[in-house]
């Protein structure tokens, strides 16, 4: 059978230059990063040239690059790390992925802090006047998604920066940083998850403004299990893990060596990635005008403009996309119902029901993702059999 794989979003196939790079540090190279003899120094150079590629590829400098176990622990030390006493104030949106969602509510509930989830758009767009509003003295972070895992829509997050640079330039906010901080630490931090942008946007951490920057491996064409944050020199982040001193004690555990090179490799590949980017929209360009010019009644979720390349986000109406997910599965094509983190549970994305649309639609929603091997054949397999599965599970569907 066809096997058609369009959940890039989820995960991505280890490139060959990322097993390449990973292969001698599992079998010959396996020192301890932290040991002083000839094994640990050839660790520690693997790592430093990975932090290497990562810091030029950001536009920071490789003391600003802090390795992680995973984008999950990259968002959560982000978050806690900021926050080191109650009574504070945290901006974020009501779309973020659960590894920001998450920790975020456990402060909340733990009554250590307050949060403003900012609500977005029928289009999945946060408005920047909104954050302004929502700013306040004690607000410590602000942290917002480059671009959303479920519908792709990208957030305009320099001009967020500039709202944020101007409000820590006012009088107030010098008040509050002293109260917090006792230092010159300006507050708020700003922190965007850049996991699904980094493949295609510039992520150049002096142009988008941003404080903290989360990114992770297997979404990138590298491997599983671990992550990198960029925190900009003088951004009070605080370890929120207690043992060693690696990462400059900010992140404490024996480095996984090969992980590193490999996340390092998959970012240096990703820097001429041009007519692949153009590519891939041209084939997701097909995809989207395919569904909606043959299978009526159906929606795209989300800005058709401020949007991935690699994403279509549909509504089917009428059908539960569990069904359509498994029809699919059974046809060879492999996609997801909103995003493999929500899936397995019954509640509607809360993505999709921020932006406005009823348990009905947000349950009959498929994320496509593409990557750079889908190819022309596989999308116009997808197209030949969608519309027959969404055909017969329209006639047996209870929902009318
Ligand atoms: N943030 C976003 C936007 C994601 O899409 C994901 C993965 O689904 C994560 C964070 C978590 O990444 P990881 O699997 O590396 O923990």
């Amino acid at each position: 059978m066809k096997q058609v794989y369009l959940d890039y979003a989820a995960t991505t196939p280890q490139s060959p230059e990322a097993t390449k790079a990973m292969r001698p540090y599992f079998e010959k190279h396996y020192g301890n990063a932290s040991s002083l003899h000839q094994f640990g120094q050839r660790a520690r150079e693997a790592v430093e040239a990975s932090r290497q590629n990562i810091a030029k590829f950001l536009n920071c400098s490789m003391a600003e690059v802090f390795f992680t176990g995973s984008a999950t622990e990259a968002d959560n030390l982000a978050i806690l790390g900021v926050i080191k006493s109650s009574k504070l104030h945290i901006i974020t949106t009501a779309i973020e992925h659960p590894a920001v969602l998450e920790p975020i509510k456990r402060l909340e509930k733990l009554g250590e802090i307050e949060v403003t989830y900012l609500p977005v758009s029928r289009d999945g767009l946060v408005k920047v006047e909104d954050i302004e509003k929502a700013i306040r003295p004690n607000t410590v972070l602000v942290s917002i998604m480059y671009a959303n895992n479920e519908i792709g829509v990208v957030q305009p997050i320099a001009e967020i920066a500039k709202i944020i640079r101007n409000f820590r330039n006012s009088k107030i906010q010098e008040i509050i940083t002293k109260q917090i901080s006792n230092s010159n630490n300006q507050y708020p931090i700003f922190h965007t998850d850049a996991v699904q942008a980094v493949n295609y946007l510039d992520c150049d951490v002096q142009k988008l403004g941003v404080d903290l920057l989360t990114l992770s491996g297997h979404k990138i064409y590298g491997p599983k299990g671990v992550g990198a944050l960029y925190v900009k020199k003088g951004a009070a982040l605080e370890p929120i893990m207690f043992g060693g001193h690696q990462e400059q004690g900010l992140r404490p555990s024996t480095e996984n060596v090969a992980a590193i090179a490999g996340l390092g490799a998959a970012i240096a590949t990703i820097s001429n990635r041009k007519s692949q980017i153009a590519n891939i929209k041209k084939l997701r360009d097909k995809l989207l005008d395919g569904i909606l010019k043959n299978i009526p009644k159906t929606s795209l979720n989300g800005s058709a403009d401020n949007r991935l390349p690699n994403n279509v986000n549909i509504s089917f109406s009428g059908v539960e996309g569990e069904s359509i997910l498994m029809a699919l599965d059974q046809k060879g094509v492999c996609v997801s119902t909103g995003s493999a983190c929500a899936s397995g549970s019954l509640q509607p994305s809360h993505v999709l029901m921020a932006l406005g649309l009823s348990h009905q639609q947000a349950h009959g929603s498929i994320r496509f993702s593409l990557g750079k091997y889908t190819t022309k054949e596989e999308i116009d397999y997808v197209l030949k059999v969608l519309p027959d599965i969404i055909k017969r599970l329209r006639a047996i569907s209870p929902i009318k």
